[in-house]
């Protein structure tokens, strides 16, 4: 069978027959992969906690028929031991894992900048500088626009226009995805304070002197709006995000 190598990041696991699992992983070249790992559950194996949700591995694969098998994994970061700690990063970095699954939909088609941001979205949660609550955030815009729901927080949704200097448009509705002028507005959108929509383009951008400085009202504002913009661009909504303090 043919053998490839990959970086990747284990997103999940379920268990398979007696001793093995079937490992979800998000690699950098070959995008989502589904793949078996056997005798990964026997306290003797090879693997150890390798193939742990989070674990951010370098991976031999054995091409298989049906699903590939895992036979070999090395460590480059655990980022399980250093989230498992703190529970309100677990819940967050949780929330990530499950959206990059959703957001990669195509198994074995290369996803490389959901990998990249994905790694790079987890190391900044582990790190402890920005909280976890706006390192999620930042996360869900940068990978929606990656998969190709970019949202519009300055330019009208709907229109296009932009508002004169920096001021921004009043309303906000996701499933137009974004600000949308007084003209457009559309029963059922959302009034955001202008601080809030400032925030939203910092977070997209990665903005992170404009996110620190924001009020805790306005940050909470706009984790509801992301929250609300994530789940109606995937089909059902997130399990973890339940589990993510707002
Ligand atoms: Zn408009």
């Amino acid at each position: 069978m043919p053998l490839y190598r990959d970086e990747a990041i284990v997103l999940r696991t379920h268990k398979l027959g007696e001793a093995d699992r079937i490992i979800t992983l998000l690699t950098r070249e070959n995008g989502r992969v589904r793949a078996v790992a056997k005798g990964v559950r026997r306290t003797t194996s090879k693997f150890g906690s390798r193939l742990e949700p989070f674990t951010h591995v370098e991976v031999q694969l054995a091409e298989g028929r049906n699903l590939d098998t895992i036979t070999q994994a090395e460590t480059h970061d655990a980022f399980a031991a250093e989230l498992g700690a703190d529970y309100e990063r677990y819940t967050a970095g949780t929330a990530m894992l499950e959206t990059a699954e959703r957001l990669v939909t195509e198994e074995k088609q290369p996803a490389t900048q959901q990998f990249l941001l994905l790694v790079g979205g987890l190391r900044a949660m582990v790190g402890g500088e920005r909280r976890p609550g706006q390192v999620l955030d930042s996360y869900l815009l940068r990978s929606l626009s990656v998969a190709g729901y970019a949202p519009s927080f300055r330019a009208c949704a709907r229109c296009g226009l932009v508002p004169p200097d920096s001021g921004h448009h009043r309303w906000f509705n996701p499933s137009y995805g974004g600000m949308l002028c007084t003209t457009c507005r559309v029963p059922g959108s959302a009034g955001p304070a202008p601080e809030t929509v400032t925030l939203l383009g910092a977070l997209l951008a990665g903005d992170w002197p404009v996110v620190e400085a924001a009020d805790p009202r306005h940050l909470k504002e706009a984790s509801g709006l992301v929250a609300a913009f994530l789940a109606w661009h995937v089909e059902r909504g997130l399990r973890s995000m339940a589990y993510v303090e707002r």
